[in-house]
């Protein structure tokens, strides 16, 4: 007599093993389907460049994860989590040398926005240093379900963070204090006056200050690793290298969650147009250094930083994002950029870097953007180029290939715009469920959205058991 599993969960990126670990821990039985040959999904780690040189190809930096509920209930250390954070988390340079910086203190943040600006920072993040438990919880869970365990600092958090980033701007005189938080906001690749962008940039910072920006030693593998070592303990199952076209093909199971795209699902649970509503956003153009030495940055904080916004003014990155969103290449793109090797030289041989750099470009853009990155980089770390060994490039047909998720290069699966900004994938009571009663969306496509946090699994695991145990 076979046994009906429980759960079935298509896809092992972040969400789909926490969705699956806390399924398991709870004794439902759940067997996971991956389409590529390892799990990971947004959080991998690979020799994409020379031997010896281990790149992180999507996710590098995890401030949401370090301070993430979903992670902090788990025993990820246990499983080979360790995080190792930068003396300084980010730092903002500018084409003088100079940067501002989002470091650990609150204090040593402000004094490098300059005099005028240092107590006006320090007056935006007070009401919520020290508070970072109930506020990742409360912002991060479902927010219409249950009662906030800090409402009145969730309520100050709504009402500094809704309206867009462009008017957290307008407390501050000095560039420095303005590029920084416009560089945080730019994460969710969206211009500056969309609304809600104030809160991307505020939990970007409190994040920094409460938990730090780590990378995952030996890379962001690390996290995916100890998510699958867990749930494989709780007697979970894992496959990979199994495709899901359509849901036939998957064992019987009393429910099923999609750690994927709400179209992919749509197309393999038979739920017709039901999310012809969603959105998908701007791509990303992607490359990963192999360096002979460290980046030579003139800003003496890059040096020390874990990662690098490069984007000396909001105007410039503002500009940068609105051409990505508009249909156009930027000529001078904003650039995320991260170097792990600062804080875990095992990454790659004695002396050599990996160095990992993006910035934005249309939905589904077949261009490339080298020459736009590289002339970013030489401004502010003259001679970089000489360094670099190898470089591995992406743009949205590549990672759109490596990971279905990533719809026309779109990381976060979904833009930050509109309605979705809120409700993702739109409003509803509970966004994890479909129409289909067994059908559950568990993807960063779902609240509350992109980032290696497993936030989205945890809340759809919470609807999931609902579910089975038959109280929806
Ligand atoms: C270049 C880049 C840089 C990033 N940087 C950061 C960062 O520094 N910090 C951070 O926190 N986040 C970062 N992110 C975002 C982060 O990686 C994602 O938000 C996160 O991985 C989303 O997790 P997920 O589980 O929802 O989906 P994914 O991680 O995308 O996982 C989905 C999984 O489902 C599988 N799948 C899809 N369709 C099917 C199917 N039909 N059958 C079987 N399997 C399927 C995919 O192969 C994949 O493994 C970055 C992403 C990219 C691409």
């Amino acid at each position: 007599m076979t046994t009906m599993t429980d759960v079935v969960v298509v896809g092992a990126g972040p969400n789909g093993l926490t969705a699956a670990a806390e399924l398991a821990r709870r004794g439902v039985s759940v067997e996971v389907f991956e389409a590529e040959g390892t799990v990971g999904g947004g959080a991998r780690t690979e020799e994409l460049t020379l031997p010896g040189f281990r790149h992180d190809p999507c996710s590098a930096v995890h401030p949401m994860g370090v301070g993430s509920p979903a992670f902090a209930g788990l025993p990820l250390e246990r499983f080979g989590l360790r995080w190792l954070h930068p003396e300084i988390p980010m730092a903002h340079p500018f084409p003088d040398g100079s940067a501002a910086v989002l470091a650990r203190s609150v204090g040593e943040t402000a004094m490098s926005l300059g005099a005028a600006d240092a107590p006006r920072y320090r007056r935006l993040v007070s009401p919520f240093t020290g508070r970072w438990d109930a506020l990742a919880e409360d912002f991060m869970s479902v927010p219409w379900e249950g009662l906030p365990r800090g409402p009145l600092t969730l309520a100050r958090f709504g009402a500094v963070g809704l309206p867009p980033v462009s008017w957290l701007l307008r407390r501050f005189s000095d560039e420095k204090a303005k590029a920084l938080l416009a560089g945080l906001a730019a994460h969710v690749i969206s211009p500056l006056s969309t609304p809600a962008t104030g809160a991307v940039a505020l939990v970007f910072a409190l994040a920094a200050h409460e938990r730090g920006w780590p990378v995952a030693a030996g890379g962001s593998q690390a996290v995916s690793d100890a998510l699958a070592g867990f749930l494989t303990a709780q007697g979970g199952r894992i496959h990979t290298g199994v495709t899901v076209r359509r849901l036939d093909e998957l064992p019987p199971a009393r429910a099923y969650v999609f750690d994927t795209s709400p179209t992919a699902m749509a197309r393999i649970a038979g739920l017709g147009d039901a999310f012809r509503r969603f959105r998908y956003g701007a791509g990303t153009f992607k490359i990963d250094y192999a360096l002979s030495g460290p980046v030579p940055w003139r800003s003496e904080a890059a040096r020390r930083a874990g990662t690098v916004h490069l984007g000396p003014t909001a105007g410039e990155v503002d500009s940068a994002l609105r051409a990505a969103v508009g249909g156009r290449a930027p000529e001078v793109p904003f650039l995320i950029t991260s170097q792990p090797t600062l804080v875990d030289p095992g990454r790659a041989p004695e002396g050599k870097h990996v160095f990992w750099a993006y910035g934005h470009v249309p939905n589904g853009w077949r261009g490339d953007l080298t020459a736009a990155v590289e002339r970013q980089l030489e401004r502010f770390a003259p001679g970089f180029g000489d360094l670099v060994l190898a470089r591995a490039v992406a743009g949205p047909p590549q990672l759109a290939a490596r990971n279905a998720n990533y719809v026309g290069g779109d990381i976060a699966c979904g833009a930050f715009a509109g309605v979705q900004a809120l409700f993702r994938p739109g409003p509803a009571r509970d966004p994890y469920r479909t129409p289909h009663p067994a059908v559950f969306l568990c993807s960063s496509a779902s609240w509350p959205g992109p980032g290696v946090h497993g936030m989205s699994g945890r809340n759809a695991a919470k609807s999931v058991f609902l579910h089975l145990a038959g109280r929806r």
